[in-house]
């Protein structure tokens, strides 16, 4: 099968571009590695380093003692094909949305008790799921009040709420968000092409996505985030080239193009030979579409990142505007600050700068165990006090790694 990331096996290639340059070699350098060492394709390596050099301005503005926060709210309007995430979309999983956010009150506030022990500094808020625009406003407003009560967000420089699903957004919703500082939102339509979005499960059309993108605007949200998708069932490279064409008229600040990974529990994996997979080496046409177009508007690869079984061996990249670059997208797949994560399925990160090891705690992942195990999940952030370290001066670290 066709590789054109060669031997790395690793999901963050640009990680090792940006420990290369590191490690003082120069652009040209660092592609030799990936082409000569990994046999990796020339133009994959030229993706991993401008990646990589898209971080090094950002890493210089990073506070010292900074942590990015992460909500996880893990319930939609429905389940689409190829999602293997916990997201509960029945009536019976809505009925569980205001204990859900009780809970989740609760460790917002014993999280917060800690940053502030540790004289932390809140840089970035990414609240994902799931569907975090599945709440209803008055459950939003409630989960954001509690946030901003408990943390200081004084010094937070970018704050994100996934709207994916444009059917879950209102005007209400939108001015809650508004009104508690959310600068940046996601509005995903993964395809514009009706026929796809009813094969993967939206009940949307391209239409309601155009509609959510005008709303948006109209309510004040400037920095908007698109994501779309490569290689849906069905979709032929024309079909894709619609897709982003259409997304590029919404003038989204920030396109991130995923390429379909087949994830195990998935209902697409459960019944596969139902769907008609795109080949890889279309998909590979629509990636290198998708990296030329974008330019064309002015946008530059910032942060990539590889799955496993995904279509053709290829990877997610995010493209954006210069300036509107995600802090979050960044400190998350380079590894370069603390992340805290609250509510179920969140996993937080942290890594010793003594040691470089990096440090996994996690929530459970279903919503029911979360509310019933509320408590254990605050003991489990006990692991934190006095231990969020500073990662600001990892870059002399990677030399020593390598
Ligand atoms: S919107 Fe995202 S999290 Fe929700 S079902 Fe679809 S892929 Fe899964």
């Amino acid at each position: 099968m066709n590789n054109p990331w060669g031997k790395l096996t690793g999901i963050r290639p640009a990680k090792i571009a940006t420990k290369l340059l590191a490690r003082g070699m120069t652009d040209e350098q660092v592609i030799d590695y990936f082409v000569t060492e990994c046999g990796t394709e020339y133009q994959k390596a030229a993706l991993a380093l401008e990646c990589a050099r898209a971080l090094v301005p950002v890493r210089e503005k990073m506070y010292e003692n900074g942590v990015s926060l992460y909500i996880g709210i893990p319930f939609c309007p429905s389940r689409c094909l190829y999602c293997s995430f916990v997201t509960n979309g029945t009536k019976q999983a809505a009925k569980l949305k205001p204990d859900y956010v009780e809970a989740l009150k609760k460790e917002i506030a014993y999280t917060a008790e800690i940053v502030k022990e540790n004289k932390n500094i809140v840089e970035t808020v990414y609240i994902g799921g799931g569907t975090p625009t599945s709440l209803s406003a008055g459950l939003m407003d409630d989960m954001l009040t509690c946030l901003e009560n408990e943390f200081d967000l004084s010094r937070v420089r970018e704050f994100t709420v996934e709207a994916g699903r444009p059917d879950t957004i209102d005007r209400e919703k939108l001015d809650v968000m508004k009104r508690h500082g959310v600068s940046r939102i996601s509005i995903n339509p993964q395809s514009m092409n009706d026929e796809t979005l009813r094969v993967i499960g939206r009940a949307h059309s391209a239409r309601d996505i155009r509609g959510a993108m005008a709303l948006a605007r109209e309510r004040g949200f400037d920095d908007i985030n698109m994501d779309v998708i490569a290689g849906l069932p069905g979709e032929s490279l024309d079909m894709f080239k619609y897709t982003l064409e259409e997304v590029e008229k919404l003038k989204p600040t920030d396109t991130t193009v995923h390429v379909m990974s087949i994830k195990r529990s998935s209902r697409l994996n459960e019944y596969l030979s139902d769907y008609d997979l795109t080949d890889g080496g279309t998909v590979s046409k629509m990636v290198d579409y998708a990296r030329e177009f974008l330019a064309s508007k002015g946008k530059r690869p910032y942060y990539m990142y590889r799955q496993k079984n995904q279509l053709g061996n290829l990877e997610n990249v995010g493209y954006a505007l210069p300036g509107y670059e995600s802090l979050y997208n960044l400190y998350i797949m380079e590894e370069i600050q603390t992340i805290i994560s609250m509510g179920c399925g969140g996993v937080t990160k942290t890594v010793d700068r003594e040691t470089d090891r990096i440090e996994r705690i996690f929530n459970v992942k279903e919503p029911k165990d979360y509310i019933l195990r509320i408590d254990e999940m605050l003991h489990r952030k006990d692991i934190l006090r006095g231990e969020i370290p500073d990662f600001r001066h990892r870059i002399s670290e990677f030399k020593r790694e390598l």
